[in-house]
């Protein structure tokens, strides 16, 4: 079947035809491709096509898709079994891993996505605390929690707004939200309800509307603010931790949260969050104390074989340091090819991480990133995928790239653009 009778028969049976709503492209406009295999740095989807992939699962595959070690890591743990429901080996070794190469973490839980992971590091926040308010940043992602999906409400900073049906008004009134890279807002706020607030969760590089690292100091200036306010500092780094550097962005800026949450790389393709922080804390979570979180495949032996795999692959010595230069390569390159075309573009990078942008303006706020040429970004989307390369779908979604990435696929990106480009231009 086609990619088209493929989404035509998907839309029947499942809301969008998707199980994840980015994926049905209504950000870019046409239809989903539909994958039939990946490998290193490539999809190829049913009808035999290859892209060259910067979404990588949507950040998982740092090491390209299908790397033989994950993969037949995967294939040991599943000769012993699928699911025990008990302690297993593997979970000590994760746990050892994580705490090992986050210095911030003393324990840690394992659960089966970042939304369980940033859901229940609130929980704790509130529990350890003894407050209800949580503190969010307008255009960072945290997964479906009900907390989570709310929005400023117009004029006040006091009352969130749900902003998905569904999200109760008493939820969303206990979530905060604030300018990402605005100290002073975030002052304002704190001065008015600190003694509230349970804890403020931040992407420490925000990387769901589209690339935004933080401003110099401002990361600082949190931490300062939540320790003089007794609230806790949560780092989502479900998409930043082991990517933009091996410490997450904890370690390439430097601050010391007090709870992070994990997900994507941690379980090497495989389902898998994971939260953790400091042991006073942690150790608040039942069965060690009173607040409550489980999950019956948590620790699950194949998606700790295939993250372990992973965690390995990533401590290679330069391993960072290489990824860093080549997504300096590209950005760098794909800058010089819009110069060239006399497009108004420009981008950001942390890491492997990295956002494009149509607008000549350095991109530093959702506002900025609101601001830029969605149309263009639209029209440059399908003029990449027709010739090969697999953007995100979006606008408003960072790129990643992984060490499968070779020189040639850049240089063919880089290509793709020129072309793309030069054909909008007409
Ligand atoms: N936090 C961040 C920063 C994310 O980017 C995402 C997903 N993209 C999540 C949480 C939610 O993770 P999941 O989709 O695994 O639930």
């Amino acid at each position: 079947m086609t990619n088209h009778e493929l989404f035509q028969r998907a839309k029947q049976l499942m809301p969008g035809g998707v199980n994840s709503p980015v994926r049905a492209f209504k950000s870019v406009g046409g239809e989903p491709f539909f994958t039939a295999r990946a490998d290193g740095a490539y999809l190829w989807d049913v009808e035999g096509k290859r892209y060259i992939d910067y979404v990588g699962s949507w950040g998982p595959m740092i090491v390209g898709h299908n790397h033989p070690r994950v993969r037949e890591a995967v294939e040991r743990a599943v000769k012993d079994g699928l699911s025990f429901g008990t302690p297993c080996p593997a979970e000590i070794t994760m746990a050892e891993t994580i705490t090992r190469l986050v210095p911030s973490v003393d324990m840690v839980r394992m659960v089966n996505s970042g939304t369980e992971a940033t859901m229940s590091a609130i929980r704790l926040a509130r529990g350890a605390t003894g407050r209800s308010k949580i503190v969010k940043f307008e255009g960072c992602y945290h997964g479906h929690g009900d907390s989570f999906l709310v929005k400023a409400g117009s004029g006040a900073l006091t009352f969130g707004v749900p902003t998905s049906p569904g999200v109760p008004k008493a939820a969303a009134d206990l979530t905060l939200t604030l300018a990402y890279n605005d100290l002073a807002a975030a002052e304002a706020l704190f001065a008015e309800h600190g003694a509230d607030i349970a804890g403020l969760i931040i992407e420490p590089v925000a990387g769901n509307m589209n690339c935004i690292p933080p401003k110099d100091g401002y990361l600082q200036g949190l931490r300062a603010l939540c320790t003089r306010h007794g609230a806790l500092l949560i780092f989502d780094e479900v998409m930043t931790g082991f990517r933009v550097a091996l410490g997450g962005a904890q370690a390439h800026y430097g601050i010391t949260p007090d709870l992070s949450t994990f997900g994507k790389i941690i379980g090497g393709g495989m389902p898998v969050g994971a939260y953790g922080g400091r042991r006073e804390l942690m150790e608040q979570i039942a069965p060690a104390g009173p607040i409550y979180q489980a999950g019956t495949l948590s620790g699950n032996p194949v998606a700790m074989a295939a993250g372990l795999a992973m965690l390995e692959l990533i401590q290679e010595a330069g391993f960072y340091d290489r990824l860093a230069a080549r997504t300096r390569l590209l950005a760098d390159g794909l800058q010089a090819v819009a110069d060239g075309e006399g497009v108004p573009f420009s981008t950001n990078r942390v890491g492997a991480m990295f956002g494009l942008f149509f607008t000549q303006e350095k991109v530093e706020s959702y506002a900025h990133a609101t601001a830029a040429d969605t149309a263009a970004f639209n029209r440059f989307f399908h003029g990449m995928l027709e010739r090969g390369v697999y953007l995100a779908p979006s606008a408003f979604e960072a790129g990643f790239l992984s060490s499968a990435h070779s020189d040639e696929d850049l240089a063919a990106t880089l290509e793709a653009a020129r072309q793309t480009l030069r054909a909008s231009r007409g």
